[in-house]
């Protein structure tokens, strides 16, 4: 675990993009649409082009899929700044990014089990939806609950939030320039409340996905978000914690996902055939980008 100091920018480039797999399986069309995408996108407009890898999630994360990765990526064409952040690397980037936020007053320890939560939303008197909100416990029952060695989750708390940034809060915004999934485009005003008091660590994975995607997206200098569509909710969370952590806001840059012919978003299991696979077919580049442009 090392804390890293903000990358240098060897090019001179000011602008920054990103390609960010996690390595819980082979990459399939969907992600070389994404990877091209991104790629392209970079070398338009005079951009570095950053990869990193998101593997917090130890459980799924597997070294042969990382492997595989970079030989897909580099079939593909790309060429990314080395060396390559590598998010299981760093964890003491986003602990430091939560002691902060622990300094303010804005995260709480939540005791709460999905399965707590899910029973909640069932029966509460508006129906059914997840988004939770609570508060801290007591100091007594937080205590006992850590003596008896309760599993728990550090959650970012909204109204908390809200206090700290006062008016700022309803005029959070930040920039689409490609389309959210029902075209959201332009200035738009970040809803974080829709995602309520979200997760940002839990015991077994000390940190969770927003929390490291805001501080690597920061230190990595990333200008410009490029990522599908399904991502576009997380952005107006990813907008309140660069708020409440000090950190600038990129410009986003959502793309159309690639749906099956079953119509649901391309996957391994719909038939998305891994690029690994075309690779030892004997495809190339050409072919890879030729089947896309037939979605
Ligand atoms: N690691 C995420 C994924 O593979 C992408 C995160 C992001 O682009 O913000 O879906």
């Amino acid at each position: 675990m090392s804390d890293s100091p903000v990358a240098p920018e060897p090019s001179g480039l000011t602008r920054g993009l990103r390609f960010a797999p996690s390595p819980t399986g082979y990459l399939h069309l969907g992600h070389a649409f994404s990877a091209l995408f991104t790629a392209d996108r970079a070398r338009e407009t005079g951009a570095r082009l950053i990869l990193r890898i998101e593997d917090i999630d130890h459980t799924r994360a597997r070294p042969a899929f990382e492997t595989a990765l970079y030989e897909d990526l580099t079939w593909l064409g790309l060429d990314w700044e080395k060396p390559v952040r590598r998010q299981s690397e760093h964890l003491g980037d986003y602990q430091s990014a939560i002691d902060r936020l622990h300094a303010k007053g804005l995260v709480y320890r939540c005791f709460r089990t999905r399965a707590d939560i899910a029973r909640e939303a069932v029966s509460a008197p508006h129906g059914p939806g997840l988004v939770f909100t609570g508060a801290p416990l007591g100091e007594g029952e937080e205590a006992e609950r850590l003596n008896r060695g309760e599993a728990f989750a550090w959650r970012l708390s909204l109204d908390r939030a809200r206090d700290f940034l006062g008016e700022a809060f309803d005029s959070l915004r930040f920039i689409e320039e490609g389309a959210g999934p029902l075209g959201e485009r332009g200035y738009i005003t970040a809803q974080p409340q829709r995602a309520g008091d979200i997760v940002l660590a839990r015991k077994e994975i000390g940190v969770a996905y927003h929390l490291a995607v805001v501080v690597d997206d920061a230190l990595q200098g990333i200008t410009e978000v490029t990522r599908g569509c399904d991502l576009f909710e997380a952005a107006h969370i990813q907008v309140l914690l660069q708020h409440l952590l000090g950190l600038p806001t990129p410009t986003y840059r959502h793309h159309r996902l690639l749906y099956g012919e079953d119509g649901k978003r391309l996957a391994k299991r719909n038939g998305a055939p891994a690029l690994r696979d075309l690779r030892l077919a004997g495809e190339g580049v050409a072919d890879v980008r030729a089947r896309l442009a037939a979605f």
